[in-house]
């Protein structure tokens, strides 16, 4: 099933790799223009921007840290000058470290707070000029933020923060007809998973075919599918929400 987002303009962080290119793969697929941003200068910009090439439309993959303030208000400002407005807001970029509590830096903390929660509040308060009656801001969470998880401790803090921040502005932007939701994903297969040494690769499939209902880890496109049903007017009464995309954990 295709969802028709024709005419929309979507914001997505940190979509050149992972999760986020699948989530602008799926936008641009259902007809949405696309402006995205990445860290670094790697094959996996190149590659994007290709795919979006070919699939037409107008998108535009640009180099931006949203861990710096200056470099989201930059984003924000090409958004405005490519598109005038912005419909869908997708806060994806995020990192991850595993330290035990004890010996988790400042530093540390600061960096997974700034990239995965303060950097969204950052993005969905420079985009708000650009946002109407109808808009959809979607923030990518982590089931790890409900459950817990060792050694992540910044990590699950910034998420569930996340899920706060949502409920709030839900209440908060709701009369101007903007919807503000939360997906929390279960684990999902990206490069990072290929990258990972294939023992404790298989490992962490065999646990997850275990612990899920699906008995399988999950695709970026998954996450895009729901990531389209909330850009989409299918979703127009749900707002506030944390969904789970998690095959049934
Ligand atoms: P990846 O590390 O595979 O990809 C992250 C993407 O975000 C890359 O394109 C990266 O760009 C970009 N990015 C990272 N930091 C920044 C930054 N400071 N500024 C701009 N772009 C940035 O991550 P995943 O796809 O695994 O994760 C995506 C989201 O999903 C995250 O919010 C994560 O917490 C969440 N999530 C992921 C799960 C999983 O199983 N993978 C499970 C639960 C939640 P560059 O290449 O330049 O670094």
């Amino acid at each position: 099933m295709t969802i028709d987002l024709k005419n929309a303009k979507a914001l997505v962080t940190g979509g050149t790799r992972g999760i986020g290119r699948g989530i602008v793969l799926g936008l641009a697929a259902a007809g949405a223009d696309v402006i995205t941003c990445y860290r670094q200068e790697s094959e996996a910009v190149v590659s994007l921007r290709n795919e979006l090439k070919e699939i037409g439309g107008e998108h535009h993959v640009l180099r931006a840290d949203v861990e710096q303030p200056e470099e989201i208000a930059r984003l924000l400002t090409e958004a405005e000058q490519r598109f005038g407005a912005l419909d869908v807001v997708v806060n994806n970029a995020g990192v991850i470290s595993h330290i035990p509590f004890g010996e988790l830096a400042l530093e540390e903390w600061r960096r997974v707070l700034d990239t995965n929660l303060t950097a969204s509040f950052q993005v969905i308060q420079r985009a708000l000029p650009l946002l109407g009656d109808g808009a959809s801001i979607i923030n990518i969470g982590s089931r790890g933020a409900a459950a817990g998880i060792p050694l992540r401790a910044h990590y699950t803090a910034a998420k569930a923060a996340l899920i706060g921040m949502t409920r709030s502005l839900a209440k908060e932007l709701g009369p101007q007809g903007i919807r503000v939701n939360v997906l929390a994903l279960g684990v999902i297969e990206t490069e990072a998973l290929e990258a990972m040494p294939a023992e404790q690769r298989e490992a962490l499939r065999a646990r997850y075919s275990e612990k899920t209902s699906l008995g399988r880890l999950g695709t970026p496109a998954e996450v895009a599918g729901a990531v389209q049903f909330l850009a989409s007017d299918l979703s127009r009464y749900v707002t506030g929400e944390t969904i789970n995309v998690d095959g049934g954990i």
